[in-house]
């Protein structure tokens, strides 16, 4: 129904559904951020997917710019991607030994990146943690450098001063982690090279890894400074230790090479460990971590360092990355590019309109506005100076104008191939409704 707007109707299957969820689950959810704690509210409990549409369980419908926090590159139930999976299941869901899905899907990640060898687990957090303890492994130093707002998933050593779901709640870190289990983590501000020439000259020949997203995309999207990742890598090597770029959110998201390829590619820079996820498992749960050949082949059978995992390199999950991978082309890349741009456009046009203070900013193709402020935001000091209230009252305005998006200020919003001028038209219009509710 191109052309009209539509309105959410209501929500009682959803509330019923989250109070049994609540009876059986903490907060409901099995991730905190889907709670709706932020914004409060009824969290919504979708019922099926199509392209860039979600079904919820009252029937409603709503434009997806959240893209299952990333993974849905191409949009819900793409149906090449959907019959891969299914002939995939059809041959057996899990072996326990290697098949051959996995190899060709490693091989694209080579291919596509500068690492040389990868290892496949099943999630971000895990990719994470096995790069940290490979880069310890390797130099046998301990510590580990990590940038405020920067999110690398719920690994003990990396929670302190986290972004995403642990900013959302207002926690420092967490309970449940030891104090010497971060004692060896080095939080510095993001986009700050003197705080880590800083932290280079007193520590350096103790530093194993420089850990940062290859773009900041969970304290809302912050890119890096030009040069700053270049440096980066550059002061690690002079120091003997390893630099570990996190594209979990921007892997084959934000070009064909993820991050890299508008950063490291163009300035001629390569990390030692990269991590990825989301795109590449096509939506089901697919990760890994990669880099130079000579850490890798200190992994376990080949070197001392420790990894392993039941699922890892699934053939139905490595089977629904390849084949989003083998989708994910060039003019698919373009498409994206033009996508959030053309979004970020009406999201200035509507707030500006409205006259609510704002900045609208991105990091490849992440990008998210913040409300109450109109200086850029550089890093987690800055992001954090923002209206959530104005953000909240936002949010349900385009839920109720049948826009789902990310339900907390400190993340970004996620386009996928599959928008098209129906779904760009209920975004506008639900944009120019919405925005007033912020000002
Ligand atoms: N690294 C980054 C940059 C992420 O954005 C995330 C998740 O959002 C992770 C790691 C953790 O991934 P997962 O949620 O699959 O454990």
């Amino acid at each position: 129904s191109s052309g009209t707007i539509r309105v959410v109707s209501g929500s009682d299957v959803s509330a019923s559904l989250f109070d049994r969820a609540r009876a059986v689950s903490p907060g409901g959810v099995n991730s905190p951020v889907r709670a709706f704690k932020a914004v409060g509210g009824t969290p919504r409990f979708m019922s099926s997917a199509s392209g860039s549409w979600l079904t919820d369980a009252d029937g409603n419908r709503y434009v997806d710019l959240v893209a299952s926090w990333g993974p849905m590159l191409l949009g819900h139930a793409h149906p090449e991607v959907v019959a891969a999976v299914q002939a995939a299941a059809a041959r057996g869901t899990s072996f326990g030994t290697p098949s051959e899905p996995e190899v060709e899907l490693a091989e694209e990640i080579v291919a596509r990146t500068p690492v040389d060898l990868v290892r496949m687990v099943s999630s971000g957090t895990e990719a994470t943690m096995s790069a940290i303890r490979l880069a310890r492994g390797f130099t046998g130093r301990d510590v580990v450098v990590k940038f405020a707002g920067c999110y690398h998933g719920h690994v003990d050593s990396l929670l302190a001063e986290a972004g995403s779901g642990v900013v959302t709640f207002g926690l420092p870190g967490t309970p449940g982690v030891p104090d010497a289990f971060t004692a060896e983590t080095l939080v510095l501000p993001y986009n700050d090279p003197a705080a880590v020439r800083a932290v280079f000259s007193e520590h350096g020949d103790r530093i194993a890894c420089v850990i940062t997203e290859a773009a900041a995309g969970n304290m809302g999207a912050v890119a890096p400074e030009p040069g700053f990742n270049a440096f980066l890598a550059r002061t690690c090597r002079e120091h003997g230790a390893l630099f570990v770029s996190d594209e979990v959110m921007t892997g084959f998201r934000a070009s064909r090479q993820g991050y890299w390829g508008i950063d490291g590619a163009v300035e001629g820079w390569a990390p030692d460990l990269m991590t990825f996820g989301k795109v590449m498992g096509g939506g089901f749960p697919a990760a890994a971590f990669g880099g130079r050949e000579d850490v890798m082949r200190m992994l376990a059978p080949e070197g001392p360092v420790y990894q392993a995992g039941t699922l890892s390199g699934n053939p139905v999950a490595t089977t629904a990355g390849l084949t989003t991978l083998r989708l994910a082309t060039d003019e698919v890349y373009t498409h994206l590019d033009d996508l959030a741009s053309t979004i970020q456009t009406m999201l200035r046009d509507a707030l500006g309109a409205a006259g609510v203070p704002h900045v609208v900013q991105s990091a490849g193709t992440l990008f998210s506005p913040y409300l109450g402020r109109t200086e850029p935001v550089r890093d987690f000091s800055d992001a954090q100076d923002q209206d959530p209230a104005a953000y909240r009252a936002f949010f349900h305005a385009m839920l109720e104008h049948g826009v789902y998006l990310p339900p907390s200020s400190y993340e970004a919003w996620f386009v996928s191939d599959s928008l098209d001028d129906d779904a760009l038209d209920q975004i506008e219009k639900a944009l120019s409704a919405a925005a007033p509710a912020a000002a």
